[in-house]
């Protein structure tokens, strides 16, 4: 994962490793090979920027220059900015509400019906009693896609395949989760490869008629920039909740993990890792960047 970014940002650490006496030089000189190495992993050029300003001044600040070992005091300053880029603090999920509904949004392919499977587990896992709904009415095979992982997983799917409205599929859902006592309802729904008008239209009326406690917008983090931009069109409409990364696994450069936070400002609450229902975790902000770091 962000191995790319991780050498080019170690490359430029080390410069100031070496050294036994540092100047303004050394420290503009590190800070602007810093900023090349977010931009080339596909960080918002402004976002990069306003990161390696706040190291500078810190650097500077906390006399990196006079400091006995400057270069792991500058790489404590980039892991702390790094942390806080992504959102300090972890987020959990809500999961209060009798049921608790998660809304899962986003562009198909992106991940959204795998990850209801690995929520639905992860929650399960915890001793909660969760129901999964099919809600895309586009794509017959998601609800078989859905029905296959809710087996893998052990969860009860609720499905109506000749039904072409979601909100009432979405309602139908949440009201038998009320009536055989289900704590959690997620409900998985349809995405188009592009945003368009209709898709909005659907995905906020649907948000509108089941009040969920969560909406959660899945993007895959391979897709860089464009991830971020799709980010910032749903949460226009939806004012998602919190972000899930798909395909971490994959050679995603980081972009979308590093600049989602600051432009939608919304906490990216998981992460998910493979095609496997295991493969998912909750995003520690300083933990990633620890592993960025190298
Ligand atoms: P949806 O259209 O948004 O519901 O997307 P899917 O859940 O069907 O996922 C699209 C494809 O990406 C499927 O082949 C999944 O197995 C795969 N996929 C989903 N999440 C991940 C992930 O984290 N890593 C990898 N490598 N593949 C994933």
């Amino acid at each position: 994962m962000f191995e790319n970014l991780q050498d080019k940002l170690n490359k430029a650490i080390k410069t100031l490793k070496g050294q036994g006496r540092i100047t303004e030089i050394n420290v503009a000189a590190t800070i602007k090979e810093v900023r090349r190495a977010l931009t080339d992993a596909d960080v918002n050029y402004k976002v990069a920027k306003e990161i390696t300003d706040r190291i500078r001044d810190k650097a500077l600040d906390r006399k990196v220059l006079i400091s006995v070992e400057p270069g792991q005091l500058f790489v404590k300053i980039v892991q702390e900015e790094l942390t806080e880029l992504m959102g300090g603090e972890a987020q959990g999920i809500n999961i209060k509400g009798d049921p608790a509904v998660m809304l899962i949004a986003g562009l198909q392919g992106s991940g959204k019906t795998t990850f209801s499977g690995k929520l639905a587990a992860y929650l399960k896992k915890q001793g909660r009693s969760v129901l999964l709904v099919a809600a895309d009415i586009y794509r017959p095979a998601a609800i078989d896609q859905l029905k296959v992982l809710g087996e893998q997983v052990g969860v009860e799917v609720y499905a109506e395949p000749e039904n072409k409205n979601a909100v009432e599929i979405a309602q139908n859902g949440i009201a038998l989760a009320r009536k055989t006592g289900k704590k959690i309802v997620i409900v998985d729904t349809a995405g188009r490869l592009a945003v368009d008008e209709a898709m909005m239209q659907e995905i906020e009326a649907l948000k509108r008629a089941i009040a969920p406690t969560e909406t959660l917008f899945v993007v895959d983090s391979m897709t860089g920039q464009d991830a971020v931009n799709t980010a910032k069109t749903f949460n226009e409409r939806l004012n998602f909740d919190g972000v899930v990364l798909t395909k971490l696994d994959g050679d995603a450069r980081g972009g979308a993990a590093l600049s989602i936070k600051t432009v939608v400002n919304k906490p990216i609450k998981f992460i998910s890792t493979g095609e496997k229902m295991e493969a998912l975790d909750v995003f520690y902000p300083d933990r990633m960047a620890s592993r960025i770091l190298g």
